[in-house]
């Protein structure tokens, strides 16, 4: 079978760097404890590979071991980056540069009296850090309609996206919000490395029989590649490795396209491309 794998599958820039950084403070600080506040990134088989390495995932405060902690790369709030101070740990802050500056843009923002309006998944974990930077006034909405809760008397607007949010919902926030507020600034803050994914995806989805995402289940991005390829009409097939690839359910195609979300590493991309070649 034929099999095309996108240019952008594997690790983006932001997840390279933080697992480059775990793995260098495991192996220069044998015998320490290291914990990560939160799972490193959202690949369940990169997160195995560490704690095999003795890092650990702490998924609240009480967890963290004394030692060291790494803050992950989708950041965290101010707020909890204080109480974390509180633990007298030495901190690695792990958080992708990307992230970084979006904090920045909504901190300053927020300062100068903006309501924050971030277009991303509510519960999220580099959304949830984000929201800790609107000082309490922000909302995140993840369609058109959700704009509707942003409270009465709210006059300037600043919005923000998430990461890896999906260009096209956030284009369709922005204009509804462009119309309804005079005083409305708007950072399209989606990570190239993200929109370069989807776009080839997109792509991609028009030459092939169908698609294969390869991916954590939890990675926001990966999903986001999912419903983009679904979207187009294609066949579309999600794993998070080589194992979950079933033969029976590529008959009758002849060109598969691969893609896979930037917390996978380019070795399990790379094997599943090679097991779909297999099948007959
Ligand atoms: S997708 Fe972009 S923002 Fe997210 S970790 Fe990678 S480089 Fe950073």
């Amino acid at each position: 079978m034929q099999v095309i794998v996108g240019k952008s599958a594997g690790f983006c820039m932001g997840v390279r760097r933080a697992v480059n950084k775990v793995m260098e403070l495991a192996s220069e600080n044998a015998g320490a404890q290291i914990s990560v506040y939160g799972p490193l990134i959202h690949n369940r088989q990169v997160n195995e590979m560490l704690e095999k390495k003795r890092v650990k995932i702490a998924h609240a405060l009480d967890e963290i071991s004394p030692g060291i902690c790494v803050i992950r790369t989708h950041g965290i709030s101010p707020q909890k980056r204080e109480l974390l101070k509180e633990k007298r740990v030495e901190i690695c802050d792990a958080t992708c540069p990307r992230v970084l500056a979006v904090q920045k843009v909504i901190e300053q923002h927020a300062h100068k009296g903006y309501f924050i309006v971030i277009v991303g998944d509510k519960g999220h974990a580099e959304v949830e850090g984000l929201m800790g930077f609107t000082g309490g006034s922000g909302i995140v909405v993840d369609s058109p309609e959700k704009t509707d809760e942003i409270p009465c008397g709210v006059t300037k607007v600043c919005v923000v996206a998430q990461t890896t949010q999906n260009h096209g919902v956030f284009k369709r926030i922005e204009s509804l919000l462009r119309e309804r507020y005079a005083d409305c600034i708007v950072f399209d803050t989606i990570c190239d490395s993200t929109a370069e994914r989807q776009q080839e995806v997109l792509d991609l989805a028009g030459k092939v029989d169908a698609m294969v995402i390869v991916g954590g289940k939890e990675s926001a991005n990966t999903m986001r590649l999912v419903e983009i390829s679904q979207a187009a009409g294609v066949p579309t097939f999600h794993v998070e490795t080589e194992k979950e690839i079933d033969p029976r359910l590529f008959k009758g195609f002849a060109r598969v396209g691969v893609s896979a979300g930037a917390s996978t590493p380019n070795i399990i991309v790379h094997n599943v491309a090679k097991a779909i070649e297999a099948i007959a």
